[in-house]
């Protein structure tokens, strides 16, 4: 992923502050006060997210060094002091991600945000729905201006085709009227499968009923634009819809994964439900050995490395299968394999953490764990339950041992 960002900037005062803030936010960067400078840089042909270029520099007054980079296909965002609509214009005609009025240092704080939404936008997919092939280019041109990656259909049906193929769509930008299936009608149909904070819908018309807007947003579109509709509008609606579906992710995340270990947690692993495809769900509890005397012995970080190592294991050990850190040293894995293999496997890892200690800097921490496991037999909680008692019994008769029988 590229974290490199050019600033091109004649104030020194406003070049620091600048590149000091997206240091700060994690980003590279390259500083050059003048045309002839921004020229040497761009000769090297460095991997840039984008390049923040002021509009007048003292060898370049008029807007040069923006063709310049433009020129090498760089994404450009302008730093301008003074602003009327006909730079305005021009400037967004070349084709910029943004223009940026340079009255204050706050207006880093629009472009900080700017900077991250591009290097975001890797991450999603957009499908673009209109049956006019000119309006699908001109979207397509702005996202893929943003680094969105874009897929097009020609009509509602078509898109839920495509919708049902490309898992990875994060938003959905579509016109209404259309033939064989109109934008409305497929939003509803979205909409009995995708709730607004899954998928994205930003509904677009060029239609003259002022009761579309409400059309779109009541069928569950999240936002709506009339065409024609300028660029920065376009833009401002689909980041605002971007960073609500990281924000919900993100929200996700946090409540269904452990944060020492990354595995799934406890809620995760109670809420979700087995693939269809699954026909035999198998459980094991697993338990790490007299833990208390490793955080007595060797201290409560080293406690949470080897929680830590053993989660890695687990996830090595089954990659297709839920793991979960059921509570301080235990762990849960569910699984669709066959038993034999499935028991097999659960045997592998507790001679691997038999045979290799856990690393903790400069101390060598032996473990051992105890497993119980149940085949597929009630709902989840009396599997868990089942398994559970052969951890226990594991426990009982002398631990570092795995008990999947009666
Ligand atoms: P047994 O073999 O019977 O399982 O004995 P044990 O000592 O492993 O089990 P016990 O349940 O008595 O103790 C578990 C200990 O794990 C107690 C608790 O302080 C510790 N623990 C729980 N969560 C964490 C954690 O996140 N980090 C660390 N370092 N320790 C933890
Ligand atoms: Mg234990
Ligand atoms: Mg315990």
């Amino acid at each position: 992923m590229m974290h490199q960002v050019l600033v091109v900037e004649d104030s020194r005062a406003y070049q620091n502050y600048l590149s000091q803030q997206l240091r700060q936010a994690g980003f590279d960067v390259i500083c050059a006060d003048s045309l002839l400078q921004a020229k040497e840089i761009i000769a090297e042909q460095p991997q840039l997210l984008c390049a923040i270029l002021d509009y007048c520099l003292p060898d370049a007054q008029d807007g040069e060094v923006i063709d310049w980079v433009l020129q090498h296909q760089y994404r450009v965002i302008v730093l301008t002091a003074t602003f009327n609509e006909n730079v305005r214009e021009s400037v967004l005609a070349k084709g910029v991600v943004d223009y940026i009025l340079k009255d204050s240092m706050a207006s880093v704080s629009y472009l900080l945000p700017l900077v991250h939404r591009l290097r975001n936008n890797h991450n999603h997919k957009a499908l673009v729905v209109d049956d006019s092939l000119t309006v699908r280019n001109h979207i397509t041109y702005l996202l893929n201006q943003q680094y969105i990656t874009t897929i097009e259909a020609e009509n509602g049906q078509q898109a839920l085709e495509l919708f049902e193929q490309h898992s990875d769509i994060s938003i959905i930008i579509t016109d209404h009227d259309m033939p064989i299936k109109d934008g409305i009608s497929m939003i509803r149909e979205l909409r009995t499968t995708h709730n607004p904070s899954q998928l994205a819908i930003l509904g677009l018309s060029g239609s003259d009923d002022r009761t579309m807007t409400a059309q779109f947003l009541k069928a569950g579109a999240n936002d709506f634009l009339y065409k024609p509709f300028n660029q920065e509008e376009l833009f401002c609606r689909i980041h605002h819809l971007l960073e609500m579906k990281e924000a919900h992710l993100e929200m996700y995340r946090l409540a269904n994964q452990d944060a020492l270990t990354g595995l799934w947690n406890r809620r995760y692993l109670f809420n979700q439900s087995c693939p269809s495809s699954c026909s035999a769900r198998s459980v094991a509890m697993l338990d790490i050995d007299f833990f208390k005397k490793v955080n007595d012995n060797y201290g409560h970080d080293a406690g949470d490395s080897a929680i830590r190592t053993i989660a890695n294991i687990l996830k090595i050990y089954f990659p297709d299968d839920v793991v979960a850190r059921f509570g301080g040293e235990e762990f849960c894995v569910q699984s669709c394999a066959p038993y034999e293999e499935f028991t097999q496997r659960l045997e592998s890892v507790r001679c691997r953490v038999e045979k290799t200690p856990v690393v903790h800097g400069d101390l060598k921490i032996p473990l051992t764990i105890s497993i119980g496991s149940s085949q597929d037999k009630g709902s989840l909680e009396q599997q868990i339950k089942l398994a559970d008692e052969r951890l226990y019994q594991a426990k009982e008769s002398g631990r570092n041992r795995l008990i999947c029988t009666p």
